[in-house]
């Protein structure tokens, strides 16, 4: 039975180490399945240990393992699922080729700019990698030692140095609905 809302998208996430992917991803799909979503998760950690296997934080091995996520979010977004990937990726033009194949499926990609301060995720050194990078001992780290490029014109962005998780959460939710890619908190239609 349709509810009007099978149409598929991928939520892409894109910010440093430590900034909050993971964490607004598990805030968020357990809303989306409550809210009748089909959802599947790519989590770059996730995908690293298995996809993408062997590959190693060259621009080269970045961009294949974006690439792979966006090849799997296009084909499960094209099928109805909401996709949610939470990987760093890092370079701009990676992320808008994948938004091209999705959106080109007929699938909508909402990039989402998970944005905390580098001194904050010092601070926070979810994984104690950024004492490392910082101290010159780690080469090839997102935003210390290696690029990142911030999203041009991201659907959503979240400071999550100054939102609680329940803020930016309900932020990317609130765009989800005012796309009409899922119903409102409490609106599912039984259809009785
Ligand atoms: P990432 O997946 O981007 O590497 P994590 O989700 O593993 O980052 O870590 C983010 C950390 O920041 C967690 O400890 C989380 O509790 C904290 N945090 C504080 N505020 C927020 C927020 N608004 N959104 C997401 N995480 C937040």
């Amino acid at each position: 039975m349709s509810n009007g809302y099978e149409k598929g998208f991928t939520l892409w996430f894109t910010g440093l180490s430590g900034a909050g992917k993971t964490t607004l991803t598990a805030a968020i799909a357990p809303e989306l399945k409550a809210r009748g979503v089909k959802v599947e998760i790519l989590d770059g950690d996730e995908v690293r240990t298995n996809l993408s296997k062997g590959l190693g934080f060259s621009k080269e091995d970045r961009d294949i393992n974006i690439r792979r996520i966006g090849y799997v979010a296009r084909l499960l977004a094209r099928n109805g699922v909401g996709v949610i990937s939470a990987a760093i990726s890092p370079y701009r033009e990676i992320r808008d080729e994948v938004r091209t194949a999705i959106e080109h499926d007929g699938a909508e990609f909402v990039e989402v700019f998970v944005h905390c301060p580098i001194d904050v995720l010092a601070e926070r050194d979810v994984k104690g990698l950024y004492k490392k990078a910082l101290a010159g001992e780690l080469q090839g780290f997102t935003g210390v030692s290696d690029p990142y490029e911030p999203p041009v014109n991201p659907a959503v962005t979240v400071e999550t140095d100054r939102e609680p998780v329940a803020e930016s959460a309900a932020k990317i939710l609130r765009e989800l609905e005012r796309r009409g890619l899922i119903p409102a908190a409490g609106a599912r239609g039984s259809g009785a």
